[in-house]
């Protein structure tokens, strides 16, 4: 048995190991990870990408019939194309097309794998998972934003019949489902409930509609509240929830709405917990934006740079994978080189805005 510091950590190795280092360690393989390790490897980078779950994890997690806002070649890595039977990608071809690009790349992967931690310092980090640990120079962090939903917190909010998650509407089919938010997941889970046969109620705080619901959605919404098929509480806020009804206060004071499940959309927020444990300043600003350099992404502990929709902080709607995917060339770019020149990628926001 011998003895080495790594990672700034005593570790032991036993007799005739070898200690593999990576170039870089890229935590999340979701579109932007992936991305991040086809451009470590173009660059001739030792790399690995670490995922706690599957493959493109949050994408599997999306409603199962959804269809992309994008079209399919705003959303491809690697220079690789993404041809798709009708105009816009379903979540289905989007998961082949990343499985069959990753697998085509070679990329190394590791998942089902959490990172817990990462010790030591630029040149030297160790990566501790939930199981074992990888040395790398430099990592990546793009771990997305999907992990952690928005919270109502109002009392009931933990009861079964509440999530912050939707698949498809089956499991809807007849029952009396509150639909919390107004934002286009809310607009698309109200309608396609309401149409598989589910009595809707769409709750948002707000005093109309959000803005920001494509213009293709908007109108069938608001011909389904005005002929009373969805039934609308605006500027309403949830007070609490209970197994046969949930409580709102709204312009009429409290009113009771009976419910059988609550489908809280709400949106998602980066996990602030994780990027604090890794030594990420946190910004004060309202979007609480986790301290990197615009160019090239590397946050206030050296070698440790930011990927992807986690960059945005609260702003989930700032980084995508449109524009998040070139965040890779930027970074390994500084990886590799040490320098990179400024990418207008202020301007690359929703390209499909059509
Ligand atoms: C319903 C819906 C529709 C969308 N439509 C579009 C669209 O049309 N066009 C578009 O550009 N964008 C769209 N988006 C946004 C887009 O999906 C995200 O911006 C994109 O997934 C971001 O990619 P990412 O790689 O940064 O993060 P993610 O895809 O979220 O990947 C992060 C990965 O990190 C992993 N991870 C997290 N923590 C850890 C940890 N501690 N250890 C190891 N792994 C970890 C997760 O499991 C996950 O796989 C949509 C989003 C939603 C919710």
């Amino acid at each position: 048995m011998t003895q080495a510091i790594v990672g700034g950590k005593q570790r032991h190795f036993s007799a005739g190991f070898m200690l593999i280092m990576y170039d870089v360690v890229i935590i999340g393989a979701g579109p932007v990870g992936l991305a991040c390790g086809i451009e470590a490897k173009r660059l001739g980078l030792r790399c690995v990408v670490v995922d706690k779950g599957a493959l493109v994890n949050s994408l599997l997690g999306y409603p199962i019939n959804m269809e992309f806002f994008s079209t399919p070649e705003l959303l491809e890595i690697g220079g690789y194309p993404f041809p798709t039977l009708r105009y816009k990608p379903s979540r289905q071809e989007t998961l082949e097309y990343y499985r069959r690009v990753a697998q085509e790349e070679g990329l190394s992967l590791r998942l089902y794998e959490r990172v817990l931690s990462v010790h030591g310092e630029d040149g030297s980090f160790a990566v501790e998972t939930e199981k074992g640990v990888i040395d790398a120079r430099k990592v990546v962090v793009a771990t997305g934003f999907f992990d952690v939903p928005n919270r109502l917190n109002v009392p009931g909010e933990d009861l079964p019949k509440v999530s912050h998650y939707y698949r498809e509407a089956y499991p809807y089919v007849g029952q009396r489902v509150a639909v919390i938010g107004a934002k286009n997941s809310a607009a698309k889970v109200a309608l396609e409930c309401y149409r598989h046969g589910a009595e809707v109620s769409l709750i948002h705080r707000g005093s109309a509609l959000s803005d920001r619901i494509k213009y293709w959605i908007r109108p069938d919404l608001e011909n389904r509240i005005r002929e009373g098929s969805i039934r609308a509480f605006l500027s309403s806020t949830v007070l609490r929830i209970e197994p046969d009804q949930i409580v709102v206060d709204g312009p009429a004071g409290h009113k009771v709405i009976g419910n059988d499940f609550v489908l809280a959309m709400t949106g998602y927020r980066p996990d602030y917990a994780f990027l604090e444990g890794l030594g990420i300043e946190i910004g004060t600003d309202e979007d609480r934006t986790p301290r990197h350099d615009p160019e090239t992404f590397e946050t206030n502990r050296p070698g440790m740079y930011l990927a992807g929709t986690v960059c945005g902080g609260l702003r989930t709607s700032r980084w995508f994978i449109e524009n998040g995917r070139f965040h890779a060339g930027q970074i390994m770019g500084h990886i590799s080189c040490g320098s990179v020149e400024a990418l207008e990628l202020q301007d690359r926001i929703w390209k499909t805005a059509e």
